[in-house]
Formats: structure tokens, C-alpha cells, sequence
């Protein structure tokens, strides 16, 4: 039998396990120990304790969301905005400025320009930082999807609120100043734009100390325990690949209910 060596435990976190996080504690450890087996070349497993129980809902308490904007339409480039910063991984970002108005950061104008927050234990890469022209930086994060998806849940617009609350940190700690609000763009590709739309989520002090509050939250989770809901699985990639027992909707048959049916795969890294 294969050795399985354990998922260390992490001394950072991005936007992304915060949003993860925030709906499945064991889903963001599921991710890692896959990130982890890929990257050592040798099975690791989630340090997910055997016997865990689940969890109605995640540990991390929700974000401050007043003054949350919802804006329907397109979102307004004025003139003397600039483009600084551009996450080069990203090929299907949209064109929102002109080639005048691109003045990318030399700092971070390099593939692989991760924006590190040593002071928060954060890292990431918003998809866009806009200068405006009063001198505000503003991160930007874009979804390919329309505006409305997950707009009548609970948790539709505290994903949003997450995001752009880290990738505001994560602009004050690269760039030294601190972003009055972060943006999350949603360009709705498929129905050619019919549904675009932004979501304005203000950056201040209550929001900040909500974001180093829940960074220790997930960085000192022995447990990550699961928080299994036929919502959450259904788009819960670990569980696509066979990965969680707990799954309350079966891999590859997500339109259905999974208790009566679920078979755990013969193969995972969760325990
Ligand atoms: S399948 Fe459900 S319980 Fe399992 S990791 Fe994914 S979201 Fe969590």
C-alpha cells in the first residue's frame, strides 16, 4: 500500500480559500492536499481528522456588507482611469482599456506576479487594479457569469463581499495605499452581456479587522471539518473527482439527492 503523507499545514491563505472556506472548510483541504500531491509528487492527504463530524455551516463568521452596492450594466471606465496591474495567468480577463490607458506596474507586470501580505498571511492576484483619477486604487475581480447567478442566496453576495475585501488588503499591502472599495465584475460571456453587472464592496477599518480575524480563523482550523448542502457540493470540485464521503450530492449526478444513492469512491484523499 502507497504511503500517504500528511497535508502540512499552510502559513498563508488566499481570496479563494477564504470564499472556500466560507461555504466548506473540508473542500479548501481537499484542495491543498491535492495542490500539495501534485506539487511533491506523492498522494498526500487532507489532515482532516478521521471521524470528523459535519458541520451544519463553516466556522468563519460572516463579513461586515453594509454599503454593498449592486450595480446592473456595464461597468464605467471614466477617462483618466488607468489600468496598473494585470494578473497575466488570466487569458480570458476583458479588454476594458484602450493601449493609452494601460500603465502596468513594473513591480508586478511579470507572469506569476503574486501580490504577497506578509502582515495579514495573505496572497493573490486580483484580476485587474484600476487607478482612478483621484488617486484611488481599486482591485478588480471578473466572473465570467451574469450578475443574478446565486443572487436570491444567502451567500450570493457574501462571496463577492470576501473577495474584494482580501483583494483590497491585498492592494494596500503591494501598492501602500489602501483601496476605499473593491469591485467584482461580473461580464455574463454567454448571454452576450445581457446580464452585466458590478458589485461595489466598501474597504474601511471594520472591514479590515473582519479579514485579519478570519485569516486566523482558517490558518488555525486543526479540523476543517465538512459542511455538506446539495447547494455547496453540487459545485464542489473535489467532489466531481470522488473525493468526499461526506458529499450530499453524488459525484457526477448532481440533479439528485445523494443519500439514497452515493457509492464513496474507491479512491480518495479525505478521511
Ligand atoms: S462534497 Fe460537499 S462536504 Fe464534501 S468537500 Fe465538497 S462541499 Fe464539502
Amino acid at each position: 500500500m502507497a504511503l500517504v503523507a500528511q497535508a502540512v499545514a499552510t502559513d498563508h491563505v488566499t481570496p479563494h480559500d477564504l470564499v472556500t472556506y466560507s461555504r466548506c472548510p473540508f473542500e479548501m483541504e481537499l484542495l491543498h492536499a491535492r495542490h500539495a500531491s501534485i506539487v511533491s509528487g506523492q498522494p498526500v492527504a487532507a489532515r482532516t481528522p478521521i471521524g470528523t463530524l459535519p458541520l451544519r455551516h463553516s466556522p468563519l463568521f460572516t463579513p461586515p456588507n453594509l454599503g454593498v452596492v449592486v450595480n446592473d450594466g456595464r461597468l464605467d471606465i471614466f477617462p483618466d482611469d488607468l489600468l496598473v496591474y494585470e494578473d497575466a495567468g488570466e487569458d480570458d480577463l476583458p479588454m476594458l482599456f484602450s493601449e493609452g490607458r494601460i500603465r502596468l506596474d513594473p513591480r508586478f507586470a511579470h507572469p506569476n506576479a503574486t501580490l504577497i501580505d506578509r502582515a495579514f498571511r495573505l496572497s493573490g492576484r486580483p484580476d485587474l487594479v484600476i487607478a482612478r483619477g483621484a488617486g484611488d486604487l481599486v482591485p478588480v475581480e471578473y466572473k465570467s457569469t451574469h450578475l443574478f447567478v446565486g443572487y436570491h442566496e444567502s451567500h450570493g453576495r457574501m462571496f463577492d463581499v470576501i473577495q474584494a475585501i482580501a483583494e483590497c488588503r491585498l492592494v494596500h499591502a503591494a501598492f501602500g495605499r489602501r483601496p476605499p472599495y473593491g469591485l467584482v465584475l461580473y461580464g455574463d460571456v454567454a448571454n452576450d452581456g445581457e446580464h452585466e453587472g458590478w458589485v461595489q464592496v466598501p474597504y474601511g477599518d471594520a472591514e479590515e479587522r473582519w479579514l485579519r480575524v478570519a485569516i486566523d480563523q482558517v490558518l488555525s482550523d486543526p479540523v476543517r471539518a465538512p459542511v455538506p448542502s446539495e447547494r455547496t457540493c453540487t459545485s464542489c470540485q473535489p467532489n466531481r473527482d470522488g473525493q468526499c464521503r461526506y458529499a450530499a450530492v453524488p459525484p457526477g449526478n448532481e440533479h439528485h439527492t445523494a443519500r439514497s444513492v452515493f457509492v464513496p469512491a474507491a479512491h480518495w484523499t479525505g478521511r
